[in-house]
């Protein structure tokens, strides 16, 4: 386990603020302070997405993330968020997913080929076998790439 004394302190972390951070998966996060996360680029398998990690004074086994330097604000017309929702893959419209219905059908033990199987996915417009659609959060990945691109000339402190 990492020992790092010299990290900045939870309540010592500002909402939309982008850290240097010491984590799992991240070098840099944007501080969201409802969820004392951060959201960074993850690279997994050379694919890359926004992810989110959690302040190392939230504890165990959850807080992995050691800020070490504040390096400035996220501009105000970006969101701190890792996803964008599409709505319906059919029509864009509203989708929910109802929870009760698909926990009932394992539960009753109905499958996705019995007759009696409900779809657990309700697109407002009704579209058959709707499912929801989302993706990355363009405008914050893209600001977070630019962050990492420019800290990397920059000689390391630590
Ligand atoms: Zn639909």
């Amino acid at each position: 386990m990492t020992n790092l004394t010299n990290y900045i302190a939870l309540e010592d972390c500002i909402n939309r603020h982008i850290y240097k951070i010491y984590s799992r998966n991240l070098e840099y996060g944007v501080f969201r302070a409802d969820t004392s996360g951060f959201i960074g680029i993850r690279e997994k398998f050379s694919y890359e997405y926004l992810f989110e990690e959690y302040h190392h004074d939230r504890g165990s086994p959850f807080g992995t993330v050691y800020p070490l330097e504040d390096i400035g604000i996220l501009p105000d017309n970006i969101e701190v968020r890792e996803y964008t929702d599409h709505g319906c893959y059919q029509c864009g419209g509203s989708i929910n997913w109802d929870r009760d219905l698909f926990e009932e059908q394992i539960r009753a033990n109905i499958s996705l080929n019995d007759k009696d199987y409900v779809w657990p996915w309700i697109c407002e417009n009704g579209c058959i076998r709707a499912s929801k659609k989302i993706s990355i959060y363009e405008l914050l990945f893209d600001y977070l790439k630019e962050v990492k691109e420019i800290e990397s000339f920059r000689p390391c402190e630590f």
